[in-house]
């Protein structure tokens, strides 16, 4: 459905009883005091949650339903709805209601929930469908949600990884031409090294068995409503790879033909710092709009959850929904008043800075901004890594570190973009981790040979095992260990000051991750950038690395390891992009993140500040960008153009850069 504005849709529950006429008049004051143009009803949510509630149950919840739905169509409002649960979240003591022969998921040690459906159950499939389609015919919603119980993971207490209950060890053996029990299907299927056929097949189960469960789901919504547009609810890009969710074929089959609608999840349900959160909606809610591609429709969801002391500051909230304009916003949810049914709460404070922000949030959606137009540095990250990683330890580790890269580089001020190309040219690629998996070797030779890299120890390593250590002129990389005297800290090997100091020196003691040392061929060419001290002050390993097209940083980056964010390292990798990256914009601080949006006819800077600093200027590094006026949309929604300077690439932008705020900055 086109709307022509931005959307804010408030989810709530309102429950059937005494209290609801009253809720409901307090409901539509409040939408169209703040401007809230859409609201999604619950039902079924949280405190009131009846576990697979039969149409029964809720005929009469519903027929009062559709006196709010008509109240807030005649107040200008549209409606949405959402059930909270497909399979089931969590069970919290629900169980199954006679009658319900529902076969309900299992974990790979072969513990049953007592709620959770299995998603491959075709009575449960049935059950769902017609209730969904009670649902949709009685309320004839714009949108139909689907909740982000839409997965195989996170049922606790049920183990990550999917449902081997008896339907899926038949689904599985019938492929495979096995009679596996459990007990040797999850053997197989998780043995230590590279992935096996039924590990194969597991993924492929869990990757096909959720799109055509959305297709179902949606046929059957569509027949009872057509007009009504079903949207999806995600979670963290770790989380649903472990599933190879297919994105393309999921959004595909949920929009059947009409919109494609993500709620991207904000990492944030409590009140964190702003680089703390920054650095983890990098890492779940860019990668997730990546994934989503340019036609689907984004609307993250911005939340004053329980688990916060207290609740959360107004002023929070604001630059939660601020922050999260790089992910090319059409609308926001709310689920500002939590769902125990006290309807809308207007003395939360939130109101207003939701009707503060929409001039400014209209303004920057109707500059219809391609997300695929990001810039920067490239992080390859791919939904089917799981395929590729081995099991050393243990089912952890198939829990992908490639989004952990994108979190880094953005977190030292880099410009930078998801991307899951097998082939670039001209671009400064960051090969973290778990990417180089990824890559067969011609590709990896192929990236070498047309870009410039940044890579990190683990990935150096791997070349060597793979044969591919010409590729940085290593004889050998290995791992060294760490909290020994040995090695304890790093220190620029050349004569030159960081931030006015000579000899500059980072820890490598604590949270830094693993630490690769390498040597490099006399020949080589590479240059050793910073060295390895022990206590008593004696070389021991080498550090940074820089050859004609690469940069290998020594340490893993892998999760967030708090030594890995240091200025020397931030320095040494900006002045690596700074020099090879073809279009990049890089921020003079840490804690203020630039998105650079370059498309053919039109270039866009977003800029976040997470610190509790005001700036009267906004100060950028920039590489490929020719700029002849500059404007800003201000937060009123009028763009006015502001005085700059551009010299050597130095980009100064007469624009206030206000304390945990993003900027939009218009370049012609
Ligand atoms: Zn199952």
């Amino acid at each position: 459905m086109k709307k022509d504005k931005f959307v804010h849709s408030l989810r709530i529950q309102l429950f059937p009883d005494s209290l609801i006429e009253e809720r409901t008049e307090v409901l539509i004051d409040f939408c169209k005091k703040y401007g809230f143009n859409d609201v999604m009803l619950m039902i079924n949510a949280e405190e009131f949650n009846f576990g697979h509630i039969t149409i029964e149950e809720a005929t009469p919840w519903v027929e009062k339903l559709k006196g709010v739905r008509e109240a807030l169509l005649d107040a200008g409002i549209c409606v949405s709805v959402n059930n909270w649960i497909e399979m089931g979240h969590l069970a919290r003591g629900r169980k199954l209601k006679p009658g319900q022969n529902f076969t309900t998921m299992v974990d790979y040690n072969g513990l049953r929930d007592e709620l959770v459906a299995c998603p491959i159950d075709t009575e449960w499939q049935d059950y769902f469908c017609e209730y969904a389609s009670f649902l949709v015919r009685e309320l004839e919603p714009d949108y139909f949600w689907i909740e982000d119980d839409f997965r195989y993971h996170n049922h606790a207490p049920l183990t990550f990884g999917g449902c081997f209950c008896e339907k899926h060890i038949a689904l599985f053996n019938s492929i495979l031409g096995t009679s596996y029990t459990r007990e040797e299907f999850v053997q197989r299927a998780f043995a230590p090294g590279k992935p096996t056929r039924e590990r194969k097949v597991w993924l492929d189960t869990e990757r096909r068995s959720i799109v055509d469960l959305a297709e179902r789901i949606t046929k059957a919504i569509k027949a009872a409503s057509p007009k009504t547009e079903v949207a999806l609810m995600s979670s963290s890009p770790e989380n649903h790879c472990i599933e190879a969710r297919d994105w393309n074929g999921l959004l595909g089959a949920l929009a059947q033909g009409g919109d494609k609608l993500n709620r991207i999840h904000l990492p944030s349900y409590l009140e964190t710092m702003g680089k703390t959160y920054i650095h983890n909606f990098n890492r779940v809610s860019m990668a997730i709009r990546h994934f989503s591609g340019d036609d689907t429709k984004v609307w993250p969801e911005v939340e004053n959850g329980t688990p916060n002391m207290m609740r959360k500051s107004p002023r929070y909230l604001r630059f939660h929904m601020e922050g999260s304009l790089p992910l090319v916003l059409d609308g926001m949810t709310y689920s500002i008043n939590g769902f125990c049914g006290n309807g809308a709460v207007e003395e939360l404070g939130y109101g207003k800075e939701v009707k503060r922000l929409d001039p400014y949030l209209n303004a920057v959606r109707d500059r219809n901004i391609r997300f695929s137009s990001l810039s920067g540095v490239t992080v390859p990250v791919f939904e089917d890594v799981c395929y590729k990683l081995d099991i050393k330890n243990g089912f952890g580790d198939l829990t992908t570190s490639l989004f952990q890269a994108g979190a880094y580089i953005a977190s030292l001020g880099l410009s930078f973009k998801y991307s899951s190309e097998r082939r670039y040219r001209n671009e400064t690629i960051a090969l973290l981790s778990d990417s180089v998996h990824c890559f067969t070797d011609k590709e990896i030779i192929d990236i070498f040979e047309n870009n410039s890299v940044i890579l990190d120890g683990s990935v150096a390593s791997i070349l060597c095992e793979r044969g591919l250590s010409y590729l940085i002129g290593a004889e050998s990389v290995h791992e060294i260990p760490l909290e020994t005297p040995t090695y304890a800290y790093e220190m620029l090997a050349e004569n030159r000051k960081i931030l006015g100091i000579n000899g500059y020196r980072s820890t490598i003691r604590g949270e830094m991750g693993r630490y690769f040392d390498a040597s490099y061929g006399e020949n080589s060419g590479v240059k050793v950038l910073t060295k390895v001290y022990s206590a008593s002050g004696e070389i021991t390993a080498n550090g940074f690395a820089e050859g004609n097209n690469f940069l290998v940083l020594p340490y893993m980056v892998d999760n967030k390891h708090d030594n890995q964010f240091c200025e020397l390292r931030r320095l040494l990798i900006k002045d690596f992009v700074l020099k090879h990256s073809g279009k990049v914009a890089i921020s003079e601080y840490t804690g203020i993140y630039p998105y650079l949006y370059a498309e053919e006819d039109q270039t866009h800077i977003m800029v976040t500040n997470a610190l509790l600093d005001d700036f009267n200027s906004i100060v950028l590094d920039t590489k490929g960008l020719n700029v002849n006026k500059m404007s800003e949309i201000g937060h009123d929604g009028i763009t006015k153009e502001v005085p700059f300077t551009l010299e050597d690439g130095k980009l100064t932008v007469n624009a206030k850069l206000p304390m945990m705020s993003c900027v939009t900055l218009i370049i012609e």
